[in-house]
C-alpha cells in the first residue's frame, strides 16, 4: 500500500490487518520503534528520518526480509510503503509474492495539510488531525497522554518527502503496471469510503 504523506495509509492498513488477520508492516514504525529503543539501527535512522531522508536501501530491505520471515506472515501481510523506489521493489522481488499494489492518492495541498496538523499520542500512537481532532487539545483521547508533532511532520521534512515520494515512489507504479496488480484508490474520500473501495478490490 503506497500514498504520499496524508493519504491515509497508515489508518487504512491497520484497518485492512485487523479485518483479514494479517500483519501490518510499516517500515516507518519500525525504524521509530528502533529509535525509541535506541538501537544501532535507531541511531543511524534517527537524523535521516527527522530531515526527510530515506533510510538506506540495504538497512530496510533488511528489517522487511526478517520480519516477512516470520510466522504470523504465512497467511499474508500488507506492507505499508515498502518498497519506496525502484531498487528496493526489485530486491523485494527476491522474497515476496506481491498481489496487490494500492496506491492511495491525495493532491499535495491536501497531504501538506493533513500532516502540518498531525499529532499523535507518545504513549499508545493513536493519531489524531484535521478531520479527526482530540476532544481536549493536545491531549490523546484513548489514553489521556501528551500528543506531539513528528519532527519530520514539521513543513521543511514534510516537503523533502513530498519530493521524494514523487520521484521515487510513484515509480512503483510503473514497474508493477505490467503485472496489473495496480489498484488506484481516492484518498480523499472519508475512511468509511476508501475502506470500502479496499475491500471491493481485496474481496
Ligand atoms: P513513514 O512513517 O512511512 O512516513 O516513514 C517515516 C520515515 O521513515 C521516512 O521518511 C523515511 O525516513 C523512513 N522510512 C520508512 N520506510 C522507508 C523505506 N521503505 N525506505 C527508506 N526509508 C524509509
Amino acid at each position: 500500500m503506497f500514498g504520499p504523506q496524508g493519504s491515509g495509509k497508515g489508518t487504512q492498513a491497520k484497518i485492512l490487518a485487523d479485518r483479514y488477520r494479517i500483519p501490518h508492516i510499516s517500515t516507518g514504525d519500525m525504524l521509530r520503534a528502533a529509535i525509541a529503543k535506541e538501537t544501532e539501527l535507531g541511531n543511524k535512522a534517527k537524523a535521516l528520518i527527522n530531515e526527510g531522508k530515506l533510510v538506506p536501501d540495504e538497512i530496510v530491505n533488511g528489517i522487511v526480509k526478517e520480519r516477512l520471515a516470520m510466522g504470523d506472515c504465512v497467511d499474508g501481510y500488507i506492507l505499508d510503503v515498502y518498497p519506496r523506489n525502484l531498487d528496493q521493489a526489485k530486491e523485494l522481488e527476491a522474497f515476496a509474492d506481491i498481489k496487490y499494489v494500492i496506491e492511495l492518492h491525495v493532491p499535495d495541498d491536501i497531504s501538506v495539510s493533513r500532516i502540518v496538523h498531525r499529532r499523535q499520542c507518545k504513549a499508545c500512537g493513536a493519531i489524531f488531525g484535521l478531520d479527526f481532532p482530540p476532544k481536549v487539545e493536545g491531549v490523546c483521547d484513548k489514553c489521556g497522554e501528551v500528543l506531539y508533532q513528528r519532527d519530520d511532520d514539521k513543513e521543511e521534512a514534510m516537503k523533502k518527502r513530498l519530493a521524494i515520494y514523487h520521484e521515487e515512489t510513484e515509480a512503483l507504479i510503473g514497474f508493477y503496471s505490467p503485472k496489473e496488480i495496480v489498484y488506484k484508490v481516492d484518498g480523499t474520500m472519508t475512511v468509511d469510503e476508501v475502506q470500502k473501495a479496499l475491500t471491493k478490490i481485496l474481496g
